[in-house]
């Protein structure tokens, strides 16, 4: 792969091949655009009615940042100025943030910029029996900025149960976790792929994904005799035969079907 390198077309952040030149081309452009924002951003940032709209903010939000709860040492647009002018003023698209935090939602802006209009979030549901190979077959199709949301590791994670022995109150959690993962998700799309790896497929993911429309439905089909074999290696006390059942009687309709072993 070319070496890249961060320039500005038209004002806006862009990765290039690391030969190109583009600045001298675009500079005109560039430099009219900037001058026009950054005169608008710079008697904004100074007016009155912002020093109290900011002040109004940090009030209302207890002068603590809205994502860690440390100190909060601005006040950030959640959805850029840059992006919705209109917006500037309404409490509603208005939080305290401290700075490191601010910093990290401007890089995942940048990178969502950046990413542009070809590239796009898919979201990538793998079902499959336990030791079918799930894991196996998402690290080997994940990419370098993947999000990865396992199911039975979470119930594993917040029970201290094996696996799959998980009870309903956790799962009421797990889900309400994914229920506000999945409003970041779908309103930032920073991610090449998400992956959600479940055991049987789960209508109330499939509802909570019901608008978003770059989704895979994937399950893993492996001989049950030979999971039941691994999982026995593993030393994984399961009720796999419970499982199965359930399994065999999912409904899979969307599902494509990878063979696996
Ligand atoms: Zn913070």
């Amino acid at each position: 792969m070319k070496p890249t390198k961060l320039t500005f077309i038209n004002g806006k952040p862009t990765l290039v091949s690391y030969d190109k030149v583009v600045r001298t081309d675009n500079d005109k452009a560039y430099n009219f655009h900037r001058n026009v924002e950054e005169s608008d951003y710079v008697k904004f940032y100074h007016s009155t009615e912002w020093k109290h709209k900011r002040q109004e903010i940090l009030e209302r939000d207890y002068g603590l940042c809205q994502r860690c709860g440390m100190d909060a040492e601005l006040v950030d647009h959640i959805i850029p100025s840059k992006d919705d002018w209109n917006d500037r003023l309404n409490n509603d698209n208005l939080q305290s943030l401290c700075r490191g935090c601010h910093k990290i939602k401007t890089k995942r802006e940048w990178m969502k910029h950046h990413k542009g209009m070809e590239s796009y979030m898919n979201i990538n549901i793998v079902c499959g029996l336990p030791a079918s190979g799930k894991t196996t077959y998402v690290k080997r199709h994940m990419t370098e900025h993947d999000l990865i949301y396992d199911y039975d590791e979470l119930m594993h994670a917040l029970s201290g149960l094996p696996m799959q022995q998980g009870n309903h109150d956790i799962h009421d959690y797990i889900t309400l976790f994914f229920d506000q993962l999945l409003r970041k998700l779908k309103a930032e799309q920073t991610f090449n792929n998400v992956w959600i790896i479940k055991t049987l497929p789960d209508k109330r993911i499939d509802t909570l994904l019901s608008n978003y429309h770059r989704i895979n439905h994937i399950v893993i089909v492996a001989d049950p005799n030979i999971c039941e074999e691994r999982l026995r290696e593993r030393k994984e006390q399961i009720s796999f035969q419970k499982i199965l059942n359930s399994f065999k009687t999912a409904d899979f309709t969307g599902y494509r079907v990878v063979k696996n072993g």
